[in-house]
């Protein structure tokens, strides 16, 4: 028990006045905070026998990986580097970039958040698509931003010439998001660079490549950093490397919006772990395309499946599956729980299948099979399940 007999100090300030502090007498979040919706979780996913819903891979991380885990975990009682200093050097250095230009985070989610709370703020406006990723209005929101959502064109893609349409003088930043979460549909070099071409200067152009492995493309978007100084390339070691649980991702961007981002970032972004799992993944590409080959085999065959049943797919170029099963989204996703397999579903507009086994696509088959016929709805732009 304390023996000290000063007086307690005086309150600063008089405390608030009961009530004023939304029916409760603890601390107020700043403006906006209470009123962000929350992460979704996927139904079901424990008892289950395959996971589609969270665009993981199937596999464990490789034997390489798992040592390299072990060995950085066996010196836990030392800081990591600075700032993933390692992986920053590997990543910059394959990639043809001065590691003044490459930033490491715990995941890109993380990166997004200091992207959006080193540029952006009340008052300012931030546009992406919709429907895209779940984390945008989320992580906007906690800025103070008003975000702007431009609704996908009725192909599920991104409206890139109303996106361009609705920036203002209050716009800070466009997101954009290829392959898009969780419609699948990507946004090629062209029409990239035409956007970029109609963007303001001062205005952040955060391009989340989050799937872009999967895509296939040959065009590295990290080329259009030279030409232009607004862009930031947002990737991450959840998807294609088979990293989600252990947090680690990239951003690349001019060397001045990366001197700001690691102004405002706090030190140690990465566990020492996560830093050495990514850079032994990234040291594995031939087994990474051994992955992915086999992922866009089991792309192709769903979406020629579902096709092949009047469902119109999008194309994807992510590790995953859009169904437009509008109204009937819900109940595809317990068609699916019912044939053990968890999916994303969004309700009225579609399900989202993630690839990886193949016994999880030949359950969602099932499912949809276990729906009656599907055909084409004339009705509106989703092809409908009936
Ligand atoms: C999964 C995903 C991410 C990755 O987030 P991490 O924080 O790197 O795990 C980012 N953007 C999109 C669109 C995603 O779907």
């Amino acid at each position: 028990m304390s023996t000290n007999t000063a007086s307690p100090l005086p309150p600063l300030e008089p405390p608030a006045p009961r009530g004023t502090n939304r029916g409760t007498t603890g601390p107020s979040p700043r403006p906006g905070i209470a009123m962000l919706p929350g992460y979704s979780r996927s139904a079901g996913k424990a008892s289950v026998r395959w996971i589609a819903s969270s665009n993981e891979l199937p596999v464990p991380p490789s034997r390489a990986v798992q040592d390299a885990v072990a060995a950085a975990a066996a010196d836990a009682n030392r800081y990591p580097s600075l700032a993933g200093d390692n992986l920053v050097a590997a990543v910059a250095g394959r990639l043809g970039l001065e590691p003044g230009q490459v930033v490491a985070g715990a995941g890109s989610l993380a990166l997004l958040q200091l992207l959006l709370t080193t540029y952006t703020g009340s008052g300012d406006e931030v546009i992406y698509a919709w429907r895209s990723y779940e984390a945008y209005p989320i992580l906007v929101g906690v800025t103070g931003a008003a975000a702007v959502e431009v609704p996908l064109t009725s192909a599920t893609r991104h409206d890139l010439n109303s996106m361009a349409a609705a920036i203002t003088t209050a716009t800070r930043a466009v997101i954009v998001c290829s392959p898009n979460n969780p419609t699948g549909t990507t946004i090629d070099h062209e029409e990239l660079m035409d956007f970029l071409n109609r963007v303001p200067a001062q205005v952040l152009v955060i391009l989340d490549e989050a799937y872009r492995e999967f895509s296939l493309t040959e065009h590295d978007s990290t080329h259009l950093l030279k030409k232009y100084a607004n862009l930031a390339v947002l990737r991450t070691f959840s998807k294609a490397y088979g990293l989600a649980g252990l947090r680690a991702g990239y951003l690349a961007a001019s060397q001045d919006i990366a001197a700001n981002l690691r102004r405002a970032a706090p030190p140690f972004p990465l566990s020492r772990v996560a830093e050495a799992a990514a850079i032994a993944a990234w040291n594995e590409p031939d087994a990474t395309a051994q992955t992915i080959s086999r992922i866009v085999d089991e792309r192709r065959y769903l979406s020629a499946q579902l096709r092949s049943r009047g469902i119109e797919v999008p194309e994807s170029g992510g590790n995953f599956v859009w169904i437009p099963a509008g109204d009937r989204a819900l109940e595809l996703e317990a068609a699916c729980l019912a044939q053990s397999v968890s999916v994303r579903a969004f309700d009225r507009e579609g399900v989202r299948i993630t690839l990886g086994e193949h016994g999880a696509t030949t359950a969602v088959l099932a499912a949809v099979d276990s729906m009656g016929a599907a055909v084409h709805t004339t009705s509106g732009t989703l092809c409908t399940l009936t």
